[in-house]
């Protein structure tokens, strides 16, 4: 069956399976779950809710893959990852509809998606081929040293609902470019995507174990006895940083080695020399990409005072012009967020702030009817301590805060745990270079509100993570360094 046929019969209400060494498998005691459509609150599909001895078998898969295709030549690994780039492109359309079906970004959205996730696979690709090690003579002499690259092994890869394809490309591309084998466990709201990648990789030829997807509403009973398996030797995490940090805990009984992306508060700080009208733009992206719902969401706006009243009014005019809706809609900037409890906890986080004095510029009203819509909402003159600013906020909502020296907005800034992308505004090239150094975040924008490149190390400092993903450097965290003397 093709890829296309296989998204429009999960999209028409066929149920899916959980994939296990090659074969499309249903829980063994038949339990399903719904699937639901965030624009309108109906369902999809229903998918098999694995438990623990699916998540058991498809260890055993991938352990059992992970010899042989550590051992199939890079330039195989790299051939199967572009034939299912290639694949992922030519079904942009199905892929597109079936992300905004279950996610509800708007289909443009979801098309920038099919793009950006490909190309993990693409990039890691021609990253198979280009694994090296190092070669040279001890200080003492007596032993030559040989230093290669080995892969990592079994690794579990677990991942959030806001990028349902992106996040698993990004795991599965530089998991397979070094030669590991994946059990992949999908977040269960958006599961539907990554058994269509599944899909791909069975059609471009994948060994059998290779790559197992493991659909469950309960992770933490169908994974959690995984991470003190010595069989699993990796675990790469996108998700909440609470989530992320029980799984460290757990991880530490089979010292596996971790990647951790988990969340940010995105300080997006403009200076009194910034262009304004791209301040303005690179707000509207930094905040609304993904209806806010993403970890590198500007979280926090840092003005300097003499510019503040002109930025929040034509920020507020540009996002007062989105227009939420449906993603099927035509037209649509701000799908619905991914569910009520989101919706709520995104309105309390306005409602706190105005009720400690904070003024809504734009939006902070919620829609009537179905769907878990939120409007662009802009607020300004928002105290320190609100939870708009100390929380992850994940929805369309941009408080404003001012600064006067460039001390204090360093402060501001940095006063988070997390530490994952900081955006600057600003003209002046020495401010530039002296400024970026001194702030606390793993990636900064600088006249852009959009950082996220495939090619580019995308990662976190502080409670924002560990490791990096994409780039040169994604590959890394999927090898194990193997030193050999040899005596000469
Ligand atoms: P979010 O707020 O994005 O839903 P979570 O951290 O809850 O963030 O979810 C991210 C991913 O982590 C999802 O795939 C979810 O199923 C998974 N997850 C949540 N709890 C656990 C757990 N105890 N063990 C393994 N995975 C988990």
């Amino acid at each position: 069956m093709s890829v296309d046929a296989f998204i429009e019969d999960l999209l028409a209400g066929k149920p899916g399976d959980a994939y296990i060494y090659g074969a499309w498998t249903e829980a063994a005691d038949g339990k399903r779950f719904t699937v639901f459509d965030p624009a309108t609150g109906e369902a999809i599909t229903s998918v098999a809710d694995s438990s623990a001895a699916e998540g058991s078998a498809a260890l055993a898969a991938a352990d059992a893959a992970q010899e042989a295709w550590s051992q199939v030549p890079p330039r195989e690994r790299s051939r199967l990852l572009m034939a299912a780039y290639d694949a992922v492109v030519a079904n942009t359309e199905a892929f597109a509809r079936l992300i905004t079906a279950e996610m509800g970004k708007s289909l443009a959205e979801a098309r920038g998606e099919v793009a950006y996730g490909g190309e993990f696979l693409r990039w890691f690709a021609e990253e198979a081929v280009r694994i090296d090690g190092r070669f040279g003579t001890l200080p003492n002499g007596r032993l030559r040293m040989m230093v290669d690259r080995r892969p990592v092994g079994p690794s579990l890869l677990i991942t959030p609902w806001n990028f349902p394809l992106a996040m698993a490309t990004r795991k599965i591309g530089p998991a397979l470019a070094a030669g590991c084998t994946a059990v992949v466990k999908p977040a269960e709201l958006t599961p539907l995507t990554t058994l269509a990648l599944a899909k791909v990789l069975e059609e471009v030829g994948l060994p059998a174990g290779v790559v197992n997807v493991v659909t469950t509403t309960d992770p933490g009973g169908a994974t959690g006895h995984l991470l003190s398996d010595p069989r699993l030797r990796k675990l790469s995490f996108t998700g909440s940083t609470p989530v992320g940090k029980m799984l460290l805990a757990q991880a530490a009984e089979g010292v596996l080695r971790c990647s951790m992306e988990l969340g940010g508060s995105a300080p997006f700080v403009v200076f009194e020399d910034a262009d304004l009208d791209a301040a303005v733009e690179g707000a509207i992206a930094a905040k609304t990409r993904n209806i806010g719902e993403a970890c590198t969401a500007a979280n926090r706006f840092l003005v300097h005072e003499s510019v503040r009243e002109e930025f929040v009014a034509r920020f507020g005019v540009a996002m007062g012009a989105l227009r939420v809706g449906a993603g099927t809609q035509e037209g649509t900037d701000l799908g619905p967020l991914i569910d009520e409890r989101s919706r709520e906890r995104v309105h309390s986080l306005v409602e706190d702030a105005v009720e400690r004095g904070a003024r809504v510029v734009v939006g902070g009203e919620l829609p009537s009817g179905p769907g878990h819509f939120y409007p662009a909402t802009v607020i300004d003159g928002v105290l320190p301590g609100s939870r708009v600013v100390t929380e992850e906020i994940f929805g369309p909502v941009a408080p404003v805060q001012t600064f006067t020296t460039e001390d204090e907005a360093v402060a501001l800034a940095n006063e988070t745990p997390y530490g994952l992308v900081g955006y600057v505004y600003t003209r002046d090239l020495d401010r530039t270079m002296r400024f970026v150094p001194r702030l606390q975040f793993g990636m900064v924008g600088v006249n852009t509100g959009v950082v996220s490149d495939p090619g580019a190390p995308f990662g976190g400092v502080k409670e924002s993570g560990l490791g990096r993903e994409g780039g040169r450097e994604g590959i890394d965290e999927y090898l194990e360094y193997q030193y050999v003397g040899l005596a000469h």
